[in-house]
């Protein structure tokens, strides 16, 4: 028997035990571990409440979840309630799929003043996670700024951008709901410190700004290289820059006919935050691209800046005696072998790129370098506890464990409480979870 435990029950995670479940059937007893008590991860608080069809995927996890070698083992936090040299000691594989819900910092003076939060917190906030759940960002100025241009800073704008109508059919959290339906914003700014070529953005994405009731995305036509350029563009890029190409050619009176701008400001980078306390400007120094890298030209300009929302990637959180890389934030892995019986899947291998489809292939790639490094004899000859032994440690420190099966029972109560229309509203805190699965 196999005895495998997976630290994250995010895509990665489900992936990876879906992979064990396919090739080593019941041979192989998987523990699927979360911190918090409800499973999912990103798929639940980092994917766009308004993009239900996205969260869909979870079906499949829950088929693996429910598979009879396969455990939810939900609200352990592993380096508090249980540590990682005591988990190899009951598992033959031990892996990390543990994302990377940290946000790469905002290296800039004034990072630290109120109203300016990473993507993680505000995110996590829209969503319900329970560690940003009293965020309480101030909605109440005319001018929100949004660095960086990839999906998340997408997602950012428009939930900023919608209308109460528009998160009809969504889960958005009621706390956020009431908060952005107050909102007094008018102005929401992106900036990018490259041009329209270099956008991270996925044309599906961007095209819908193009169809918010309220506002209307803004790009100058001068920032557009020749559309001749476009064709030396990977076809995903050039449809993006297709998008950005009918946002500029949106006349004028068409534009204004809605009340709410997002504005592309590209060639663009943070310098510093300025505001008595909380934040009210941001100063942007412009940028000129040499060999597709940003160069500060030393021409500064001023923007208002009422809230800063700084969507410029991701790390994931080390974990005391695992080998980390600082510079790429996240852990140190070959292939996603950290070393015989450690291994890492999902953002915790390969950094935050990628869609949920990503992970895929990293879980059936880590299950079979594990089934490699056990036939190299490389994971030890005595044979392990597993589950077993967890179950016993677990008991013997009075760990809350919640399992599948109390879940469901919190599933079911958030679609009870949910409102008209919408799947679910969430609990956003980590004992009503806890409770409700009772
Ligand atoms: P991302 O795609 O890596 O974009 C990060 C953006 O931040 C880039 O525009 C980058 O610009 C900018 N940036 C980085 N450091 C900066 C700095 N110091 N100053 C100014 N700008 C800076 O990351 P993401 O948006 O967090 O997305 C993470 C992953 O999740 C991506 O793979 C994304 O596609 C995926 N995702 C997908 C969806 C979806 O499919 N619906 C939704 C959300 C997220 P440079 O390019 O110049 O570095």
């Amino acid at each position: 028997m196999r005895h495998i435990a997976i630290i994250g029950s995010g895509p990665a995670g489900y992936y990876t035990a879906e992979a064990a479940q396919k090739a080593l059937g019941g041979t192989a007893k998987v523990d699927v571990f979360d911190s918090l008590p409800v499973p999912y991860g990103l798929i639940r608080t980092g994917v766009a409440p308004d993009h239900q069809s996205i969260k869909g995927v979870s079906r499949r996890y829950e088929k693996v979840a429910l598979s009879e070698n396969v455990r939810f083992v939900g609200n352990v936090k592993v380096g508090r309630d249980v540590t990682v040299a005591e988990l190899q000691e009951l598992y033959d594989a031990v892996v990390f799929a543990t994302g990377a819900p940290r946000d790469r910092p905002l290296d800039i003076p004034g990072a630290e003043l109120g109203n300016v939060f990473g993507s993680a917190a505000f995110v996590g906030w829209y969503n319900g996670h329970p560690e940003f759940a009293a965020l309480n960002p101030d909605l109440s100025g005319k001018t929100a700024v949004i660095i960086g241009m990839g999906n998340v800073a997408l997602d950012c704008a428009r939930i900023l951008a919608k209308s109460r109508e528009e998160f009809a059919g969504s889960d958005i959290v009621g706390h956020a709901l009431e908060t952005l339906a107050g909102a007094q914003i008018e102005r929401i700014i992106l900036l990018g410190r490259r041009g329209p070529h270099q956008i991270m953005m996925t044309p599906k994405e961007l095209s819908e700004l193009g169809h918010l009731a309220r506002a209307a995305p803004h790009v100058a036509p001068g920032d557009l290289p020749g559309e001749a350029e476009d064709a030396l563009l990977e076809p995903g890029l050039r449809k993006a820059v297709t998008a950005l190409r009918q946002f500029a050619a949106t006349p004028e009176h068409i534009r204004a006919e809605k009340p709410l701008a997002i504005e592309f400001a590209f060639f663009s980078q943070p310098h510093s935050l300025e505001g008595d306390g909380q934040v009210q400007e941001i100063i942007i120094e412009r940028t000129r691209l040499e060999e597709g890298r940003a160069h500060g030209t030393g021409e500064i300009e001023h923007l208002p800046a009422d809230l800063v929302i700084s969507c410029i990637g991701y790390r994931t959180v080390p974990i005391s005696g695992v080998p980390f890389d600082e510079r790429e934030g996240r852990f140190t892995n070959s292939e996603g072998r950290i070393s015989p019986g450690l291994y890492c899947v999902g953002w915790a291998r390969r950094g935050p790129s990628g869609t949920i489809g990503t992970n895929r292939p990293d879980g059936y790639g880590v299950v079979e370098l594990i089934e490699a490094d056990a036939n190299a004899g490389v994971l030890g000859s005595e044979a392990k506890q597993g589950r077993v032994g967890f179950d016993a440690l677990a008991k013997a420190r009075g760990l809350d464990v919640v399992t599948f099966r109390d879940w469901k029972k919190i599933e079911e109560a958030e679609e009870r409480a949910a409102r008209d229309g919408s799947p679910r509203e969430k609990f956003v805190d980590i004992e009503a979870m806890v409770r409700a699965g009772r």
